[in-house]
Protein backbone atom coordinates (compact mmCIF):
# COMPACT_ATOMS: atom_id res chain seq x y z
CA UNK A 1 0.00 0.00 0.00
CA UNK A 2 2.86 2.43 1.15
CA UNK A 3 4.74 1.47 -1.96
CA UNK A 4 2.11 2.30 -4.52
CA UNK A 5 1.08 5.79 -2.88
CA UNK A 6 5.15 6.12 -3.22
CA UNK A 7 4.84 5.36 -6.84
CA UNK A 8 2.01 7.63 -7.34
CA UNK A 9 3.41 10.05 -5.70
CA UNK A 10 6.60 9.95 -8.05
CA UNK A 11 4.13 10.06 -11.19
CA UNK A 12 2.31 12.95 -9.96
CA UNK A 13 5.71 14.84 -8.80
CA UNK A 14 6.79 14.34 -12.73
CA UNK A 15 3.49 14.96 -14.46
CA UNK A 16 4.08 18.38 -12.09
CA UNK A 17 7.22 19.08 -13.27
CA UNK A 18 6.51 18.01 -16.81
CA UNK A 19 3.38 20.46 -16.59
CA UNK A 20 5.14 23.15 -14.97
CA UNK A 21 8.10 23.61 -17.65
CA UNK A 22 5.71 23.18 -20.63
CA UNK A 23 3.97 26.47 -18.49
CA UNK A 24 7.55 27.82 -18.48
CA UNK A 25 8.36 26.62 -22.22
CA UNK A 26 5.08 28.65 -23.43
CA UNK A 27 5.86 31.75 -21.41
CA UNK A 28 9.40 32.06 -23.19
CA UNK A 29 7.87 31.34 -26.35
CA UNK A 30 5.46 33.76 -25.89
CA UNK A 31 8.16 36.81 -24.76
CA UNK A 32 10.43 35.52 -27.37
CA UNK A 33 7.40 36.32 -30.11
CA UNK A 34 6.90 39.59 -28.24
CA UNK A 35 3.22 38.77 -27.18
CA UNK A 36 3.77 38.27 -23.68
CA UNK A 37 4.31 42.31 -23.66
CA UNK A 38 1.56 43.21 -26.15
CA UNK A 39 -1.60 43.20 -24.58
CA UNK A 40 -1.88 46.88 -23.86
CA UNK A 41 -4.57 48.34 -20.89
CA UNK A 42 -7.62 50.25 -21.91
CA UNK A 43 -6.35 53.53 -22.55
CA UNK A 44 -3.33 52.47 -23.20
CA UNK A 45 -1.52 53.28 -26.46
CA UNK A 46 0.21 50.51 -28.34
CA UNK A 47 3.91 51.75 -29.85
CA UNK A 48 6.17 49.36 -31.96
CA UNK A 49 9.60 50.46 -32.28
CA UNK A 50 12.00 49.08 -34.70
CA UNK A 51 14.80 48.35 -32.35
CA UNK A 52 16.53 48.59 -29.11
CA UNK A 53 17.33 52.25 -28.80
CA UNK A 54 13.89 53.78 -30.14
CA UNK A 55 12.31 51.19 -27.71
CA UNK A 56 14.06 52.68 -25.05
CA UNK A 57 13.00 56.26 -26.34
CA UNK A 58 9.35 55.47 -26.27
CA UNK A 59 9.73 53.66 -23.26
CA UNK A 60 11.07 57.29 -21.03
CA UNK A 61 9.11 59.06 -23.17
CA UNK A 62 5.12 57.26 -22.88
CA UNK A 63 6.02 55.41 -19.59
CA UNK A 64 2.94 54.22 -18.50
CA UNK A 65 0.60 55.90 -21.39
CA UNK A 66 1.96 53.23 -23.93
CA UNK A 67 3.21 49.32 -24.22
CA UNK A 68 6.32 49.18 -26.02
CA UNK A 69 7.16 46.36 -28.32
CA UNK A 70 10.44 46.03 -30.07
CA UNK A 71 10.83 44.48 -33.36
CA UNK A 72 13.99 43.42 -33.41
CA UNK A 73 14.36 40.80 -30.42
CA UNK A 74 16.92 41.35 -27.38
CA UNK A 75 20.29 39.77 -29.07
CA UNK A 76 19.25 39.63 -32.06
CA UNK A 77 21.06 41.36 -35.26
CA UNK A 78 18.75 44.49 -36.07
CA UNK A 79 20.64 44.93 -39.50
CA UNK A 80 19.23 41.28 -41.06
CA UNK A 81 16.02 41.38 -39.35
CA UNK A 82 13.40 38.90 -40.41
CA UNK A 83 9.52 39.94 -39.32
CA UNK A 84 6.79 37.48 -38.52
CA UNK A 85 3.18 37.64 -39.45
CA UNK A 86 2.14 38.73 -36.21
CA UNK A 87 4.87 41.41 -36.04
CA UNK A 88 3.63 42.87 -39.52
CA UNK A 89 0.22 42.62 -38.39
CA UNK A 90 1.65 44.42 -35.06
CA UNK A 91 2.87 47.45 -37.20
CA UNK A 92 -0.98 48.14 -38.81
CA UNK A 93 -2.75 48.43 -35.73
CA UNK A 94 0.30 50.31 -33.59
CA UNK A 95 -0.79 53.58 -32.26
CA UNK A 96 2.75 54.91 -33.32
CA UNK A 97 5.49 53.14 -35.14
CA UNK A 98 9.00 54.56 -35.09
CA UNK A 99 11.81 52.92 -37.60
CA UNK A 100 14.56 54.50 -39.07
CA UNK A 101 14.25 54.19 -43.15
CA UNK A 102 16.58 52.98 -45.25
CA UNK A 103 18.06 50.81 -41.95
CA UNK A 104 16.09 47.52 -42.19
CA UNK A 105 14.39 46.72 -45.57
CA UNK A 106 11.96 44.02 -43.71
CA UNK A 107 10.83 46.78 -41.65
CA UNK A 108 10.38 49.71 -44.27
CA UNK A 109 8.41 47.11 -46.16
CA UNK A 110 5.64 46.36 -43.80
CA UNK A 111 5.25 49.95 -42.36
CA UNK A 112 4.78 50.99 -46.52
CA UNK A 113 2.19 47.74 -46.70
CA UNK A 114 0.47 48.66 -43.71
CA UNK A 115 -0.71 52.06 -44.60
CA UNK A 116 -0.61 53.22 -41.16
CA UNK A 117 0.00 57.09 -41.26
CA UNK A 118 1.19 56.79 -37.53
CA UNK A 119 4.81 56.33 -38.55
CA UNK A 120 7.58 58.24 -37.57
CA UNK A 121 10.72 57.88 -39.49
CA UNK A 122 13.54 58.80 -37.27
CA UNK A 123 15.90 60.30 -40.27
CA UNK A 124 13.23 63.20 -41.28
CA UNK A 125 14.34 64.42 -37.62
CA UNK A 126 18.16 63.39 -37.60
CA UNK A 127 19.20 62.56 -41.01
CA UNK A 128 21.55 59.74 -42.36
CA UNK A 129 25.08 60.36 -43.21
CA UNK A 130 26.58 58.64 -45.76
CA UNK A 131 29.50 56.35 -44.87
CA UNK A 132 32.79 57.82 -44.31
CA UNK A 133 36.09 56.92 -46.71
CA UNK A 134 37.49 54.44 -43.38
CA UNK A 135 33.70 52.78 -43.09
CA UNK A 136 33.56 52.19 -47.06
CA UNK A 137 37.06 50.49 -47.12
CA UNK A 138 35.86 48.36 -44.52
CA UNK A 139 32.91 47.59 -46.03
CA UNK A 140 33.65 44.31 -47.53
CA UNK A 141 31.37 41.83 -47.66
CA UNK A 142 28.22 45.02 -47.21
CA UNK A 143 26.67 43.79 -50.09
CA UNK A 144 24.36 41.48 -48.59
CA UNK A 145 23.28 43.45 -46.06
CA UNK A 146 20.90 46.75 -46.61
CA UNK A 147 23.70 49.88 -46.02
CA UNK A 148 24.91 49.60 -48.85
CA UNK A 149 22.41 48.59 -51.02
CA UNK A 150 20.56 52.10 -49.44
CA UNK A 151 23.02 55.18 -50.91
CA UNK A 152 26.17 53.81 -48.38
CA UNK A 153 24.11 55.64 -45.60
CA UNK A 154 25.84 54.98 -42.32
CA UNK A 155 22.38 54.39 -39.67
CA UNK A 156 23.74 54.45 -36.22
CA UNK A 157 22.94 57.63 -34.87
CA UNK A 158 21.95 56.76 -31.36
CA UNK A 159 25.44 56.52 -30.65
CA UNK A 160 25.80 60.10 -30.55
CA UNK A 161 23.24 61.14 -27.40
CA UNK A 162 22.45 64.69 -28.92
CA UNK A 163 20.54 62.57 -31.71
CA UNK A 164 19.11 60.64 -29.13
CA UNK A 165 17.74 63.97 -27.40
CA UNK A 166 16.43 65.40 -30.59
CA UNK A 167 14.38 61.90 -31.14
CA UNK A 168 13.41 62.10 -27.64
CA UNK A 169 11.70 65.55 -28.63
CA UNK A 170 10.17 64.38 -31.63
CA UNK A 171 8.65 61.25 -30.22
CA UNK A 172 7.04 63.43 -27.26
CA UNK A 173 5.68 66.22 -29.97
CA UNK A 174 4.39 63.13 -32.02
CA UNK A 175 2.36 61.16 -28.67
CA UNK A 176 0.99 64.35 -27.98
CA UNK A 177 -0.81 65.06 -31.34
CA UNK A 178 -1.82 61.12 -31.18
CA UNK A 179 -2.95 61.51 -27.10
CA UNK A 180 -3.83 64.99 -26.23
CA UNK A 181 -4.74 64.21 -22.81
CA UNK A 182 -1.18 63.50 -21.58
CA UNK A 183 0.32 65.84 -23.58
CA UNK A 184 1.94 67.52 -20.45
CA UNK A 185 3.10 64.35 -19.18
CA UNK A 186 5.08 63.07 -22.60
CA UNK A 187 6.76 66.58 -22.28
CA UNK A 188 8.03 66.18 -19.17
CA UNK A 189 9.37 62.73 -19.74
CA UNK A 190 11.43 64.08 -22.59
CA UNK A 191 13.01 66.65 -20.75
CA UNK A 192 14.19 64.80 -18.04
CA UNK A 193 15.28 62.13 -20.44
CA UNK A 194 16.95 65.19 -22.35
CA UNK A 195 18.88 65.96 -19.74
CA UNK A 196 20.18 62.63 -18.79
CA UNK A 197 20.88 62.72 -22.65
CA UNK A 198 22.81 66.30 -22.23
CA UNK A 199 24.51 65.41 -18.77
CA UNK A 200 25.90 61.96 -20.66
CA UNK A 201 27.17 64.26 -23.71
CA UNK A 202 28.82 66.41 -21.81
CA UNK A 203 30.93 63.37 -19.89
CA UNK A 204 32.03 62.03 -23.18
CA UNK A 205 33.16 65.70 -24.62
CA UNK A 206 35.03 65.86 -21.14
CA UNK A 207 36.25 62.61 -21.00
CA UNK A 208 38.10 62.08 -24.25
CA UNK A 209 38.93 65.67 -24.56
CA UNK A 210 42.94 65.20 -23.78
CA UNK A 211 43.55 61.85 -24.77
CA UNK A 212 46.96 59.86 -26.23
CA UNK A 213 45.29 58.70 -29.37
CA UNK A 214 42.29 59.82 -31.14
CA UNK A 215 42.20 56.89 -33.49
CA UNK A 216 40.42 53.73 -32.31
CA UNK A 217 40.06 49.96 -34.33
CA UNK A 218 36.46 48.22 -33.69
CA UNK A 219 35.17 44.91 -35.60
CA UNK A 220 31.34 46.86 -36.04
CA UNK A 221 32.35 50.71 -37.94
CA UNK A 222 28.85 51.35 -36.12
CA UNK A 223 30.45 54.63 -33.94
CA UNK A 224 30.75 56.87 -37.29
CA UNK A 225 28.60 59.47 -35.26
CA UNK A 226 30.30 58.72 -32.01
CA UNK A 227 33.71 59.40 -33.23
CA UNK A 228 32.48 62.61 -35.52
CA UNK A 229 31.02 64.10 -32.74
CA UNK A 230 33.71 63.71 -29.86
CA UNK A 231 36.61 63.97 -32.45
CA UNK A 232 37.85 60.42 -32.71
CA UNK A 233 38.73 58.46 -35.84
CA UNK A 234 37.33 54.81 -36.17
CA UNK A 235 38.84 52.14 -38.23
CA UNK A 236 36.55 49.20 -38.65
CA UNK A 237 37.63 46.01 -39.43
CA UNK A 238 34.44 44.81 -40.90
CA UNK A 239 32.70 47.65 -42.60
CA UNK A 240 29.08 48.22 -40.90
CA UNK A 241 27.85 44.46 -41.29
CA UNK A 242 28.71 43.14 -37.90
CA UNK A 243 29.52 39.50 -39.19
CA UNK A 244 31.31 39.77 -42.57
CA UNK A 245 34.32 38.43 -42.78
CA UNK A 246 37.26 40.64 -43.57
CA UNK A 247 39.71 39.69 -45.99
CA UNK A 248 43.22 38.36 -45.04
CA UNK A 249 44.36 42.02 -46.97
CA UNK A 250 41.99 44.02 -44.68
CA UNK A 251 43.29 42.63 -41.73
CA UNK A 252 47.05 42.91 -42.45
CA UNK A 253 45.91 46.43 -43.01
CA UNK A 254 44.23 46.69 -40.02
CA UNK A 255 47.28 45.78 -38.36
CA UNK A 256 49.55 47.96 -39.93
CA UNK A 257 47.27 50.93 -39.11
CA UNK A 258 47.07 49.79 -35.10
CA UNK A 259 51.27 49.78 -35.14
CA UNK A 260 51.35 53.45 -36.80
CA UNK A 261 49.09 54.58 -34.28
CA UNK A 262 49.99 52.75 -31.45
CA UNK A 263 46.89 51.20 -30.44
CA UNK A 264 46.67 49.22 -26.91
CA UNK A 265 42.64 47.46 -27.48
CA UNK A 266 41.05 45.91 -30.53
CA UNK A 267 37.44 46.69 -29.90
CA UNK A 268 34.40 43.89 -30.41
CA UNK A 269 30.96 44.11 -29.61
CA UNK A 270 28.76 42.16 -28.19
CA UNK A 271 26.27 40.44 -29.91
CA UNK A 272 29.12 39.12 -32.36
CA UNK A 273 31.72 36.41 -32.54
CA UNK A 274 34.66 38.10 -30.64
CA UNK A 275 37.01 36.37 -32.72
CA UNK A 276 38.00 38.85 -35.68
CA UNK A 277 39.18 40.94 -32.71
CA UNK A 278 40.99 38.06 -30.76
CA UNK A 279 43.11 37.00 -33.72
CA UNK A 280 44.54 40.39 -34.98
CA UNK A 281 44.71 41.43 -30.97
CA UNK A 282 46.53 37.91 -30.53
CA UNK A 283 48.81 38.57 -33.32
CA UNK A 284 49.66 42.11 -32.33
CA UNK A 285 50.34 41.34 -28.18
CA UNK A 286 47.27 43.87 -27.38
CA UNK A 287 44.06 43.57 -25.57
CA UNK A 288 40.64 43.09 -26.32
CA UNK A 289 37.28 44.99 -25.19
CA UNK A 290 33.78 45.66 -25.45
CA UNK A 291 32.43 48.77 -27.24
CA UNK A 292 29.15 48.13 -27.85
CA UNK A 293 26.54 49.49 -30.65
CA UNK A 294 23.72 49.13 -28.07
CA UNK A 295 21.67 47.51 -31.07
CA UNK A 296 19.71 45.40 -28.27
CA UNK A 297 20.49 44.85 -24.57
CA UNK A 298 21.18 41.42 -23.02
CA UNK A 299 22.31 39.42 -20.04
CA UNK A 300 25.86 40.04 -21.56
CA UNK A 301 25.65 44.05 -21.77
CA UNK A 302 27.58 46.29 -19.53
CA UNK A 303 24.40 47.90 -17.96
CA UNK A 304 21.04 47.99 -18.04
CA UNK A 305 19.68 50.26 -20.35
CA UNK A 306 21.12 52.75 -23.23
CA UNK A 307 22.58 55.18 -20.98
CA UNK A 308 24.22 52.84 -18.71
CA UNK A 309 25.91 50.91 -21.48
CA UNK A 310 27.01 54.10 -23.07
CA UNK A 311 28.95 55.18 -20.01
CA UNK A 312 30.89 51.81 -20.35
CA UNK A 313 31.91 52.75 -24.31
CA UNK A 314 33.10 55.85 -22.58
CA UNK A 315 35.11 54.11 -19.90
CA UNK A 316 36.59 51.29 -22.23
CA UNK A 317 37.54 54.44 -24.82
CA UNK A 318 38.96 56.39 -22.37
CA UNK A 319 41.28 53.41 -20.93
CA UNK A 320 41.69 52.75 -24.72
CA UNK A 321 43.59 55.63 -25.56
CA UNK A 322 44.87 57.01 -21.93
CA UNK A 323 42.41 59.75 -21.65
CA UNK A 324 42.77 62.03 -18.77
ZN1 LIG B 1 25.04 48.16 -36.53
Amino acid sequence: MKMVFMLNLARWLRALIVASSLVWVAACWAVGAGEASSASAPGQLKIVTAFYPFQFIAERVAAEHAVVQSLTQPGAEPHDVELTPKQVAGISTADLVIYERSFQAAVDEAVAQSGNQEVFDTTTAVPLRPLTEAQREGAHGDEVHGNAGHGGLDPHVWLDPTNMATLSRTVADRLSAIDPAHAADYAANATALESRLDALDEQFATGLASCKRTDFITTHAAFGYLAQKYKLHQIGISGLSPDAEPSPARIADVQAQAREHGITTIFYETLVSPAVAQSIAGDLNLRTDVLDPIEGITAESRGQDYLEVMQANLTALKAANECG
